[in-house]
C-alpha cells in the first residue's frame, strides 16, 4: 500500500516537473492547465495524508507555504563580484587595450543582455535545488529558497544528472506586462502603486509570505555557473550547458570575434531593448575562454575579464502645455501633465505622470517649462527634470488646486497622505461614474455590454445616480440615448438579468467598499456569509479575518453606517442581486466540527483517507498531519503505529474508531 502510494507521488511529482519545464523554458503545453491543476491538486492531497512522503523539492511547494520571519544570513562559497561600467566605445577600446596587454592576444567576447532585476545565486546538490541566497554585499547574502521556490523558471530538479554541488548566477526578474498588471489591480484597489519592476522584484524576493511571492509573476534569467570540475570551458560553453541542465538561459547572447562585433551587438539592441518585456539597462560583455579568464583576474571589486556597457536611459525633451487634475472613483485627485507631442522609444508621448503635490514642489513646476520625460516599466512615461535655463520670464507655477475641478468642493489632504481627495463622493460626476464603472466591471459584476461612455450618458440623463439604478432601467429608457441602437439596448438589459447569478464576493467587491479589494472581499464572503452578518459585524470581528487591518475594518464599519449605501443595498436585494453565499457554494454540511482538529492514522476500511479528510472540512473541521497537544482527536484504523502510541502517551488527545467518528458526525447532526 504505501509502495504504491510512494510510486503514485513520484510519479505526479515527475510528470508536473517535466510539464513546469516545457510550459515556462520551452514554451510548450502539453496538458491543458485544468489537467494540470488536476494533477497538482491530487499530489497536495497525498501529500496531505501522507506527510512521511515529503520532499522539499516537490512541485507542490511552488504555490508557496513557509512563512520566514528572519532570513539566515549566508556566506558565498564563491564570491558575487560586480562588474566595471562604461558608457562609450572609448571605455570599451581602452578596456581592450588593458586585456590586450595581459593576455598577448585579442580575445573573442559573448555579449549578453544586462537584466534589471535582483541576482541570485543558486546552489545544487545532486541534481536538486538546495539553497538560494541574495547577493548581499557579495560576500553575505540573505537565504530565500521558500521564496525562490515558488519562481517557476527555477528547476527544483535537473533535467540531466550532476551530481557534484555547483552555483549557477541570475537575475529575478519582474516581466514589464505582469508588473503593469500587478499596478493595474493596486490601482483598482486604490493601493499605492510600485514604481518600477526591478525594486517590486527585489522587495518581493524580500517578502516573509512565500505564498505571495507565488503570487507575483517572477522569473529567473541564469548568465553564470561556478563549482568545481565543470564540464565547460567558455562562457558560451557555459550558456549553452546551463540550458541543457534545464536553466531558463535567455537566448538572446552572442559570441562576437572583435570588439566590432560587440558594437553592432550594442547598437542592435540599444533599441530592440523596447520590445522586451523585461527591462535591460545595457550589454555585458565577457571575456568567452575561461582560461583567459583566470589568466585576467579580479580587481578589488570586479572582473577584468568582463565590463557593462550601460545605455542612457532614453529620455526626451519636451514643453509642459498644462496640468490636468484627473479625479478617480474614489475621489483621489491625479495631476497629469500634458505635453508637446514628442517621440521616444518608438512611440509618441503627450502626457506624463506627476503624481501629487509633493512631486510638483520637488521638480519646481512651471507652465510651458521645457522638461525631461523618461520611460521606465511603467505606462505613462514620467517627468524626471526641467532645463530652468528655459524657463520663461513671466512663466506661472504649477499649483494644486483648492477645490474639485470636477464639482468645485473643497480637497482635503490628510497629513499622512501624499493624495488631495474629494469628500463629495454622491454628487463629484466622476466618482458617481467611476463607482458604476467598477460595479459592472470584469472583476465585479461583469456587465459587459455597459462600456464607459454608456454610463456617462446614462449620468448625465439623469436616468442613473447609483448602480442599483441600473436595475430599474427599461429599454425604452435605453434607446432614447444618444447613438443607442434597440439591439445594445437589449444586450444591456440582458447582461443585467444575468448579472443576478454572479457570486456574492464579487458583488462585494463591486459595492466599492474603500480598501476592500478583490481577495479582501472574498475572504469576508466566506467568513460572514451574507451582507446582514457582514452588516452588524464589530470591529474585532472584523479584523480577526485575515488580511483585514483596522483600516479596512473601519471602513467596512463607517459604510454600513451610511443611509444612502443601506438604500443602495436593499435596492440590489429587491432585484435578486446575491448578497450571500449560496449554500452549496462553502459546502458546508454543518460546523459541529469547528475549532476541532483530526488525524487519521492505520488503514482505513470504512472511507478513505481523501473522504475522510472531505468529511471533517464539510463539518467545519480541520486536519493536520502529526500527532501534538493541538491534536484534538486521532482516529485509528487497522494496524495503527507510531501515532497511536504517541497520542496515547500524550494523554490529551481523543482516540476514536472508524465507526466512532462517523456516529460523531451523524449523531450530533440530528
Ligand atoms: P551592477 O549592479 O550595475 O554593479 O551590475 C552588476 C550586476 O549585473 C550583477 O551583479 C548581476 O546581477 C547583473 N547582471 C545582469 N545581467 C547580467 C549578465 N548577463 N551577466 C552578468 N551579470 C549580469
Ligand atoms: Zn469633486
Amino acid at each position: 500500500m504505501s509502495s504504491e502510494i510512494k510510486q503514485k507521488i513520484t510519479h505526479l511529482r515527475d510528470t508536473l516537473n517535466h510539464l513546469n519545464h516545457q510550459y515556462y523554458i520551452n514554451d510548450i503545453s502539453e496538458v491543458s492547465d485544468y489537467e494540470f491543476d488536476l494533477m497538482l491538486k491530487e499530489l497536495q492531497e497525498l501529500e496531505k495524508n501522507y506527510p512521511e512522503f515529503y520532499d522539499e523539492n516537490s512541485p507542490t511547494l511552488r504555490v508557496g507555504g513557509g512563512i520566514t520571519k528572519n532570513f539566515n544570513s549566508v556566506n558565498h562559497e564563491y564570491r558575487m563580484y560586480s562588474l566595471d561600467n562604461s558608457y562609450s566605445k572609448e571605455e570599451l577600446l581602452d578596456w581592450e587595450k588593458r586585456i590586450e596587454k595581459a593576455l598577448g592576444i585579442k580575445p573573442s567576447y559573448t555579449c549578453e543582455l544586462k537584466f534589471d532585476g535582483a541576482s541570485i545565486s543558486l546552489k545544487y546538490e545532486n541534481g536538486k535545488l538546495r539553497q538560494a541566497v541574495t547577493r548581499g554585499d557579495g560576500f553575505i547574502g540573505d537565504e530565500i529558497t521558500n521564496n525562490i521556490r515558488t519562481i517557476k523558471t527555477v528547476p527544483l530538479l535537473l533535467q540531466k544528472d550532476f551530481s557534484d554541488i555547483f552555483y549557477v548566477r541570475g537575475e529575478i526578474m519582474l516581466p514589464l506586462s505582469g508588473f503593469n498588471k500587478m499596478n493595474e489591480e493596486r490601482k483598482e484597489n486604490e493601493q499605492e502603486l510600485y514604481a518600477n519592476p526591478r525594486n517590486t522584484a527585489s522587495g518581493s524576493l524580500k517578502l516573509q509570505d512565500s505564498n505571495e511571492v507565488a503570487r507575483r509573476p517572477l522569473m529567473c534569467f541564469i548568465y553564470s555557473m561556478v563549482g568545481k570540475n565543470l564540464p565547460i570551458h567558455s562562457q558560451i560553453e557555459m550558456l549553452k550547458y546551463t540550458s541543457e541542465l534545464g536553466f531558463n538561459v535567455p537566448k538572446n547572447y552572442q559570441l562576437c570575434e572583435d570588439l566590432d562585433d560587440v558594437f553592432k551587438f550594442i547598437e542592435t539592441w540599444e533599441t530592440k531593448r523596447f520590445e522586451l518585456d523585461y527591462e535591460i539597462d545595457g550589454i555585458v560583455i565577457k571575456v568567452n575562454d575561461f582560461q583567459q579568464q583566470e589568466e585576467l583576474g579580479y580587481t578589488s571589486k570586479s572582473p577584468r575579464w568582463a565590463i557593462a556597457y550601460k545605455y542612457q536611459a532614453e529620455q526626451a525633451e519636451t514643453i509642459l502645455e498644462s496640468v490636468s487634475f484627473q479625479v478617480g472613483r474614489t475621489g483621489t485627485v491625479t495631476p497629469v501633465a500634458n505635453l508637446t507631442p514628442v517621440q521616444l522609444a518608438g512611440t509618441t508621448v503627450k502626457r506624463a505622470s506627476i503624481h501629487n503635490e509633493d512631486f510638483i514642489n520637488k521638480m519646481d513646476l512651471y507652465l510651458e517649462d521645457s522638461v525631461f520625460v523618461e520611460k521606465g516599466g511603467e505606462i505613462i512615461p514620467k517627468i524626471v527634470g526641467v532645463d530652468i535655463n528655459k524657463r520663461k520670464p513671466n512663466a506661472e507655477k504649477v499649483v494644486f488646486p483648492e477645490n474639485c475641478p470636477e464639482c468645485g468642493s473643497k480637497l482635503i489632504k490628510k497629513e499622512s497622505e501624499a493624495n488631495h481627495f474629494c469628500l463629495n463622493e454622491k454628487e463629484c460626476t466622476p466618482q458617481i461614474i467611476g463607482k458604476i464603472e467598477h460595479f459592472v466591471s470584469r472583476k465585479a459584476l461583469n456587465i459587459e455590454s455597459i462600456g464607459s461612455e454608456t454610463i456617462a450618458l446614462l449620468v448625465k440623463n439623469n436616468l442613473v445616480h447609483d448602480f442599483s439604478d441600473l436595475y430599474y432601467l427599461k429599454k425604452e429608457d435605453l434607446i432614447r440615448l444618444e447613438r443607442m441602437a434597440e439591439k445594445s439596448a437589449q444586450n444591456i438589459i440582458d447582461s443585467l438579468e444575468k448579472s443576478k447569478e454572479i457570486p456574492f464576493e464579487k458583488v462585494l467587491y463591486g459595492l466599492g467598499i474603500r480598501h476592500v479589494g478583490e481577495t479582501v472581499a472574498k475572504k469576508l464572503a466566506k467568513e460572514f456569509k451574507t451582507i446582514d452578518n457582514l452588516k452588524s459585524a464589530s470591529l474585532e470581528e472584523l479584523i480577526s479575518v485575515e488580511d483585514v487591518g483596522e483600516k479596512i475594518a473601519e471602513s467596512i464599519i463607517s459604510y454600513f453606517e451610511d443611509e444612502d449605501n443601506l438604500r443602495i443595498i436593499s435596492r440590489l436585494k429587491d432585484n435578486n442581486i446575491q448578497l450571500e453565499i449560496i449554500e452549496s457554494e462553502s459546502e458546508i454540511d454543518s460546523d459541529i466540527l469547528a475549532n476541532k482538529t483530526f488525524l487519521f492514522t492505520g488503514k482505513l476500511t470504512q472511507f478513505t483517507r481523501q473522504e475522510a479528510g472531505e468529511m471533517v472540512e464539510k463539518n467545519g473541521g480541520k486536519n493536520i498531519s502529526a500527532v501534538s497537544k493541538n491534536l484534538d482527536y486521532l482516529i485509528v484504523g487497522e494496524k495503527a503505529g507510531s501515532k497511536l502510541q504517541k497520542a496515547q502517551k500524550l494523554g490529551t488527545v481523543t482516540i476514536l474508531t472508524e465507526t466512532e467518528f462517523l456516529e460523531l458526525i451523524n449523531a450530533e447532526r440530528k
